[in-house]
């Protein structure tokens, strides 16, 4: 841990940020301050149904009050919409991606047909209907002002850049595996990017050397780290680090209003007391 790291928190403000998020946050910091590098708080606010710019504010309110610092400007997602349509077009461009009309109902539906996995309602693998369509289907569905989102041909875009794997601070060496993978969304029917695009957009943007986040996130990786091949960006390193997890054994979450740092606030805890609660006292 001698390389001056970047490192990032990037919070989406559809919630108050609760002490999982503080661990994050700190977790990332101390690294920065450790290898004497820099700490960067991104804010990833590109869906704006979720968003609320009181919640952005709070982020800040709450972070300033435990005690970190960050660099000024906050690169703010929804400000960089550009820089993500720009990698949309160079993945379009190589002729990776495809547009997906089909809403959630119909790709279920052919998942049952083929005799997927119907015990899950919220099947995240793609069957690959759309991909099926001839060009002409396409625009006419596309003329016709037919919604659509835009995934990336996975097969065809590992054929370019092969076997993919990354240093993982806490889980090692790591080969990314993409057989739980259908084509996956790289622009949402309602925003031109989706956060899997936008989130390696960013990281290679602000060059951040080391990626550290909740091990929930080590799902995404292997995508993230396809992104990078494809639009040429270095890869970073990564530490998918523990979740805090409260007295029953669960994660915390944004709903659970007695674990936000606000709250936490609102009954006298202090910084110190946050960081004592979640092991982060040096
Ligand atoms: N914005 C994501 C979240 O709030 C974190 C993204 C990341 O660290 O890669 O869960």
């Amino acid at each position: 841990m001698s390389f001056p790291e970047i490192t990032r928190f990037a919070p989406s403000p559809t919630g108050y940020l609760h002490i999982g998020h503080a661990y994050a946050a700190l977790f990332a910091e101390k690294i920065a301050k450790e290898t004497g590098g820099r700490f960067i708080l991104r804010i990833e606010d590109i869906d704006n149904a979720r968003c609320k710019p009181e919640l952005e504010e709070a982020i800040y309110e709450d972070l300033n009050w435990l005690g970190l610092k960050w660099e000024e400007p906050v690169r703010r997602q929804s400000n960089h919409l550009t820089d993500y349509t720009a990698a949309l077009n160079t993945l379009s461009n190589l002729n990776l991606t495809y547009p997906c009309f089909c809403t959630r109902k119909e790709i279920n539906k052919e998942i049952q047909r083929a005799g997927g996995a119907p015990h899950n309602a919220d099947v995240s693998v793609y069957p690959g209907i759309c991909k099926l369509l001839t060009e002409t289907e396409r625009m006419e569905r596309i003329n016709k002002g037919q919604g659509h989102a835009i995934r990336l041909n996975v097969a065809e875009a590992l054929k370019i850049t092969g076997v993919l794997s990354w240093k993982d601070w806490s889980a090692g060496l790591q080969t990314a595996n993409f057989d739980c993978f259908g084509d996956i969304i790289i622009a949402r029917k309602d925003i031109p990017t989706s956060y899997h695009l936008s989130v390696t957009v960013d990281d290679a943007l602000q060059d951040i050397t080391l990626v550290t986040r909740g091990e929930d996130l080590i799902e995404s990786t292997p995508i993230h780290r396809l992104l990078q091949a494809l639009l040429g960006y270095k890869s970073p390193q990564y530490f998918h680090h523990k979740l805090i997890k409260n007295s029953e054994g669960k994660r915390y979450a944004k709903r659970d209003h007695g674990t936000s740092l606000r709250f936490l606030r609102s009954k006298g805890k202090k910084p110190k007391d946050i960081r004592s609660m979640i092991g982060m006292d040096s």
